[in-house]
């Protein structure tokens, strides 16, 4: 039988072939560029029609979150529309650690990614929708190092300053997947959630602030290797031009609410991190955190408060992070919100598991429970 082909020179592409034969390949996660980070991939194999694939990703225990492997399953698309999950095992003994993924496509094309990608060409369509929509506007903060515009979307008429920005880590991209839920609910004229929201708050919405991270299919970093979510107490324009300037923009409006969005690799349900162990912390400040975390928690089940990050002794959180400096500087309730790359063994959907629809309905609770915050 005739060798598969694999490809990765598009969009968020990001493989190594190692070796071909037949329909089983061995393969390789590339670093991100100028930095020791690896664990997004994103390829496409053509060839293999009703034939099963071996896909074997090797040395894995080097990557970036060898806890991301264990119970985790491939995203697999023929149609680049439908993302499910191809059945997927891990061995850490094996070639360095290898995720084995087996999959017989049904047509000639099949396409692999650590999660459902979100393209720049998709962000364009949806920051171009979203500026069309009544009192919706939008914004250029800045360029970043690859010359890419860095966007943001503002609305609403309100006094309560609401900033939600996502894919710090471009290979978080779930968060732009959230983001598109978010925008849907918030240029919806006739969404009652949105309407409580526009009348109370101004939001200023980056649905990506990695933008060359993203098209260069990294995990975690910008163009130079910078992890820009360890920027926030001093960006500068040589390593973080996208921190510095959603930063600068911050400082214009003030910031009273806060949401940065992202994907956790190791747990696998969503959760929120909050601010402690700023050196300003007071404990209403908190509460108010803990507050939105309940009011979310209890009307969503794909939310949970068990299971999260370990928090911050006083005074010792690290106010490079942006939660903890937006916190810090504008006295706001900030907070991190994780999404899981694997599936929810609470509620597992084995076909998809956690997925693009899944995170566009969390967006819509999460609105939602703002709304009830702001009245509470
Ligand atoms: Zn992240």
């Amino acid at each position: 039988m005739s060798d598969i082909r694999i490809d990765a020179q598009f969009d968020s592409g990001n493989i190594e072939v190692l070796e071909v034969s037949g329909q089983r390949a061995r393969l390789a996660i590339p670093k991100d560029h100028m930095s020791e980070f690896r664990q997004w991939f994103h390829f496409r194999v053509s060839g293999a029609k009703g034939r099963e694939l071996e896909l074997v990703i090797t040395g894995l225990n080097d990557s970036a979150y060898p806890g991301g492997w264990p119970d985790y399953d491939a995203c697999v698309s023929e149609d680049r529309h439908y993302w499910g999950r191809a059945r997927s095992s891990f061995d850490k003994d094996t070639d360095g650690g290898a995720l084995t993924i087996r999959y017989t496509p049904a047509s000639d094309i099949a396409w692999f990614a650590y999660f459902a990608p979100y393209s720049m060409e998709r962000h364009h369509d949806l920051v171009s929708e979203a500026a069309a929509a009544e009192g919706v506007d939008h914004r250029h903060l800045g360029t970043t190092l690859d010359g890419q515009p860095l966007d943001c979307l503002e609305l609403g008429e309100g006094a309560t300053q609401v900033w939600l920005y996502a894919r710090q880590h471009p290979g978080e991209s779930m968060a732009e997947w959230w983001m598109e839920g978010a925008l849907e609910v918030l240029t919806d004229p006739a969404d009652p959630v949105a309407m409580g929201l526009r009348k109370q708050c101004r939001f200023h919405i980056v649905p990506n602030c990695n933008p060359d991270g993203s098209r260069r299919g990294h995990l975690r970093t910008n163009a130079v290797g910078t992890n820009l979510n360890r920027e926030w107490s001093e960006p500068s324009a040589e390593k973080s031009p996208e921190v510095l300037a959603i930063r600068n923009a911050m400082d214009e409006t003030g910031v009273d609410f806060a949401m940065d969005v992202h994907g956790d690799e190791a747990i696998p349900v969503a959760f929120l991190a909050g601010f402690e162990g700023i050196p300003s912390w007071t404990d209403k400040q908190g509460d108010d955190f803990y507050r939105y975390q309940k009011i979310l928690d209890r009307r969503t089940p794909d939310f949970q408060m068990e299971k999260g990050y370990t928090k911050s002794k006083p005074g010792s959180a690290n106010l490079s992070m942006s939660t903890n400096q937006v916190a810090e500087r504008f006295g706001a309730c900030a907070m991190t919100l994780e999404m899981p790359f694997k599936d929810n063994p609470a509620a597992p959907e084995p076909a998809q598991g956690w997925s693009p629809e899944r995170s566009k309905m969390l967006a819509r609770d999460c609105l939602a429970a703002l709304l009830e915050w702001l009245e509470g």
